[in-house]
């Protein structure tokens, strides 16, 4: 137990009080506050957050940039640490283990997709429960990695491997979410893959490909990142802003990964797919896409998408890297700077995930 918890019982059950930042409300500013949790269960296990990365996807949400979220709002689902304490039924884990969540902690447990590992993708009622801004099966609303602790089901945990640094956390999300379209569509060698956008995403993806054995290029909307991109393992790196890289490229990728968080002209990018090339949608804009379907049938190309992964395949990645000596570029930052660290992601300014120092929460 942290030092900032205290444990009380209350006329609905044992919980635990725990200091974090939240938004208050909807575009708020995050500030620090107390949140009240469950208490530690048969099989939970209690992390003592040392290292919490900021998605993306943490200021859509706080934004209500997809639809209404539950207030306030704890984000954070990038999330590593170790071990504190373990309910009476824990098998996995002892005190004292490294220990990630990423972006969800329950699901149902019994659909096929569930069955086959693939929680991200669960069909049970309401799907995965998500880290924060859902509910959990307690009925309490869940709390993301902004926080000095988290309460959480062993089996929604993985290993962080000793090779990995714990502020490692953004593979939780950032790794895992190109890992696994990266995995599933092939990227390996004699394959091109083309990386659009050099943010917190795409940085993981650039590596992640590059390890693959891919030929990877880097779309970004101009030359800024490009030192970067190339020490990233990227091949090659190329401007979007310039009409010649649509020209140039046209019909050369087998996989494009596109983690862009704003709107972008599809039609364009899927011409730079091959004959049965695919484009993954992994960015999440706020507005509905629009493309025109000539190019897609001219070369039987494919659009798809995907969502982060499922246990199993979030610790093969974590192994991967581990193995690979892949890991997050960061920039470390205090809690009381995540507000800075937002407008610095939607300007475009930072290299390339911010990661909060749980120990100044
Ligand atoms: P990020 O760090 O802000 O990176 C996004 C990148 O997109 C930027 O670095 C920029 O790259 C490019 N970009 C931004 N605005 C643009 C614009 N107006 N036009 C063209 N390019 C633009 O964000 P992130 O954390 O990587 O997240 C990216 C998106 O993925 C978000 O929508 C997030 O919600 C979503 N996401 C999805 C999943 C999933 O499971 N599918 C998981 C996590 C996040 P350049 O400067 O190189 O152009
Ligand atoms: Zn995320």
């Amino acid at each position: 137990m942290t030092n900032e918890t205290t444990q009380s019982t209350t006329p609905t059950g044992t919980t635990r009080t725990v200091a974090a930042y939240a938004a208050p409300r909807p575009k708020a500013p995050l500030a620090k506050t107390t949140v009240t949790t469950r208490a530690v269960g048969e099989h939970d296990i209690v992390i003592d957050i040392k290292y919490s990365g900021i998605c993306h996807s943490d200021i859509h949400q706080v934004g209500e940039d997809w639809g209404s979220g539950t207030f306030p709002m704890v984000p954070g689902h990038e999330i590593a640490g170790v071990v504190a304490e373990v309910g009476p039924g824990v098998t996995r884990w002892q005190v004292g283990d490294r220990v990630g969540v990423g972006c969800f902690v329950d699901s149902c447990r019994e659909c096929d997709n569930c069955r086959a590992g693939l929680q991200q993708y669960c069909q049970g009622e309401g799907g995965m429960v998500f880290t924060y801004n859902d509910t959990g099966r307690d009925g309490r609303p869940t709390y993301g990695g902004y926080a000095a602790e988290l309460v959480v089901d062993e089996a929604y945990a993985l290993r962080i491997p000793d090779a990995l640094p714990l502020d490692a956390a953004p593979l939780l999300c950032a790794g895992i979410t190109l890992y696994s379209p990266l995995a599933h569509w092939g990227a390996g060698p004699g394959k091109k893959v083309a990386i659009v956008g050099l943010g917190g995403l795409g940085h993981m993806g650039v590596q992640l490909a590059h390890a693959m054995g891919a030929e990877v290029t880097v779309l970004s909307q101009s030359l800024r990142k490009r030192e970067d991109g190339l020490r990233l393992g990227a091949d090659h790196y190329r401007a979007t802003s310039d009409p010649a890289t649509f020209e140039e490229l046209a019909g050369s990728f087998d996989l494009i990964v596109n983690t862009v968080s704003a709107d972008l002209d599809l039609t364009a990018y899927i011409g730079l797919l091959r004959t049965d090339g695919t484009m993954v949608q992994v960015g999440v804009p706020e507005k509905p896409v629009s493309l025109h379907p000539f190019p897609l049938a001219i070369g039987r190309r494919s659009l798809a998408g995907s969502a982060i992964g499922g246990l199993p395949e979030t610790q093969e990645m974590l192994d991967f890297c581990a193995e690979h000596g892949i890991t997050a570029r960061i920039e470390l930052i205090r809690a009381e700077q995540i507000n800075e660290a937002y407008r610095r992601v939607l300007d475009g300014d930072v290299r390339f995930r911010f990661v909060i120092d749980a120990s100044t929460i």
